[in-house]
């Protein structure tokens, strides 16, 4: 029988009461199963910390001897258990090393998500599904009303202009993402990057995936008008440069409100849409949906009576 409470929310963050531990805690904790290294999902401070080699390498980077006091590193499918719960990460296909969590407890299979994107994204693992009873996911952009736009269509509104452009985004995954994307669509375009995002390259390229072609910031450089340079810096450095002159300002991300005030948009998302999250759910099929991140609702609508959907 599903467990109505086999997850639930405390001051924490979300907790799994049979195993006693969480998964992602919003405030350190003793026991952390963690999907991966962004910092609304990877706290420092935890005392044991279960998750992928990346999502270790990453938080390690971020937050030094404060990363964790034990890891617990994990291949994908790789079984382990704590107190009982029996635990494997699959691939999510969000940013390196990004996981799935699955738990199975009294034979009944609870699969959480994390943030995850079904788009392909050559920076990291595809993601991969497995049927599961209850599937808890993230819904960030579940509203049938979104839909992100083809990859290749976007990046190549880069290649109509050969202004110099600052392109903002996350450092975390978005940065590497671009850089492959930019290396295949914009071939002709030279990629700079901020130094405070060449140590997350450098780690990628040591864990086996160089996101491709690129330079550190060279200030001269961008300076030469209409070269067709591409300064990748992250969101702080973009919008210190809110008055850049002769380059385009562009930041690359799923969010409209992102898009507002930017010299051209450029949806690029690293979670899933709609249809995306309707796949997951065909595949999973699970006899619940729980739901957290975002709204839950246009899935009870969608659903009506045909399929239980919780809003956690
Ligand atoms: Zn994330
Ligand atoms: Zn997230």
């Amino acid at each position: 029988m599903i467990a109505p409470d086999f997850l639930v929310f405390n001051t924490n963050g979300l907790y799994c009461r049979a195993g006693d531990f969480y998964l992602d805690p919003q405030q350190p904790v003793q026991r952390a199963v963690i999907s991966h290294a962004h910092a609304d999902h990877a706290v420092s401070g935890n005392q044991q910390v279960w998750c992928t080699r990346p999502t270790a390498a990453f938080m390690e980077h971020r937050y030094k001897k404060n990363a964790a006091s034990t890891f617990h590193i994990k291949s994908y499918r790789e079984q382990f258990t704590i107190n009982g719960v029996i635990i494997y990460f699959l691939p999510a296909g969000h940013i390196l090393g990004s996981a799935q969590i699955m738990l199975q407890h009294n034979g009944i299979r609870y699969l959480y998500t994390g943030d995850f994107k079904l788009q392909p994204d050559d920076t990291c693992e595809p993601a991969a599904f497995e049927p599961a009873d209850v599937l808890i996911t993230e819904t960030t952009f579940a509203d049938p009303q979104t839909s992100h736009p083809d990859v290749a269509q976007e990046m190549q509104k880069l290649n109509q202009h050969s202004h110099n452009i600052l392109l903002g985004a996350y450092s975390l995954g978005k940065s590497q993402r671009l850089v492959s994307l930019l290396n295949t669509h914009c071939p002709q375009r030279q990629v700079l990057v901020h130094h405070s995002i060449l140590p997350l390259h450098k780690l990628y390229e040591s864990l086996g995936y160089p996101p491709g072609q690129y330079q550190p910031y060279n200030r001269k450089l961008m300076k030469e008008p209409g070269r067709g340079y591409v300064y990748l810096v992250p969101p702080v450095t973009f919008n210190s440069y809110f008055k850049a002159k002769s380059v385009m300002r562009i930041f690359a991300s799923g969010w409209e409100h992102l898009q507002k005030q930017n010299d051209m948009a450029l949806y690029l998302s690293d979670h899933a849409d709609w249809n995306d999250i309707l796949k997951a759910i065909t595949e999973v099929s699970p006899k619940e949906v729980w739901t957290l991140h975002g709204d839950g609702r246009f899935l009870q609508q969608h659903f009506n009576s045909r399929l239980t959907i919780k809003i956690l």
